[in-house]
């Protein structure tokens, strides 16, 4: 069994729309006499590209199909279908995880070591390579964070804290929670609105240091009555970046009224200019 790195852009397939909607995953497997190819029972971790820079998924082969048997249902999430033209076979994968951490950003990589100063692209395989190989390291050090997704993940407190506080709206509210965990979005709401608390304004990198710096919340606005089935996130105007405690805060009622931003922003305020 080997372990793999592979890449995927979301401006080019939609991986996380296709991970919730499809049972397994075709994956091209264009062989070259250097890696062999995906195997059965390989391991094969996907990093998405900018802006995400992040490992997410974690797959594992199950079989291998001819080009003629590339189900229609994936090809919907490709935007550009002629890319699959020139593959010539496909390895299935089998979802086994998907996390969000920033120990598994390009950021850390590069800030341990983990990775020369260069983007990550193309295929990247531990099979038959060294223990002291920088490649069969960097993807033990991924196997290790997906092991302890549990324990470490960044955001565990979202999904109880809003469940606990919106009991009779939970289908909803459960809509809203993944908003503010849906990376493409979260991470150009980020890139738009910065990683300060737009309520209270503190910055995690100046509390804290460089460690913490990609670390913030991301909070939905739109409140739930507006949310339809066809309801598309805007990053800009339907997500807010805010601190837990802000976000916390948020998600709480005032004499049974939903909080808003203006109005926790004001009672900030005034509770700042008061000491
Ligand atoms: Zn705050
Ligand atoms: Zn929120």
């Amino acid at each position: 069994m080997a372990n793999w790195l592979v890449t995927v852009d979301f401006d080019d397939f939609e991986l996380d729309k296709a991970f919730e909607a499809l049972p397994v995953i075709y994956w091209k497997n264009s062989t070259t006499n250097k890696d062999k190819g995906l195997q059965l029972n390989d391991i094969v971790y996907v990093y998405v590209t900018k802006p995400i820079s992040k490992v997410m998924y974690q797959f594992k082969v199950i079989g291998h199909a001819e080009k003629s048997e590339y189900p229609l249902a994936q090809k919907v999430f490709w935007k550009d279908t002629t890319q699959l033209d020139s593959i010539k076979g496909y390895a299935i994968f089998e979802k086994l995880n998907k996390v969000d951490k920033s120990t598994l950003s390009f950021e850390y990589f590069r800030q341990e070591n983990l990775i020369p100063d260069a983007p990550i692209q193309g295929r990247r395989t531990d099979r038959d390579k060294a223990s002291n190989d920088p490649i069969r390291i960097f993807l033990t050090h991924i196997f290790n964070e997906f092991k302890t997704e549990n324990v470490n993940s960044d955001y565990p407190d979202e999904a109880n804290l809003e469940n606990s506080l919106f009991p009779e709206g939970a289908k909803k509210t459960v809509q809203v929670n993944r908003y503010e965990r849906n990376p493409e979005a979260r991470a150009k709401c980020i890139e738009i609105h910065g990683t300060r608390c737009k309520i209270c304004e503190m910055s995690f990198a100046e509390t804290y240091g460089t460690f913490a710096k990609d670390f913030i919340h991301v909070h939905h606005i739109t409140s739930l009555s507006e949310i339809s089935d066809s309801y598309e996130v805007n990053p800009e105007t339907d997500l807010l970046p805010v601190c837990p405690n802000c976000h916390a805060m948020l998600h709480r009622q005032e004499n049974g009224i939903p909080m808003k931003v203006d109005r926790l922003k004001l009672l900030f305020e005034v509770s700042k200019n008061s000491k």
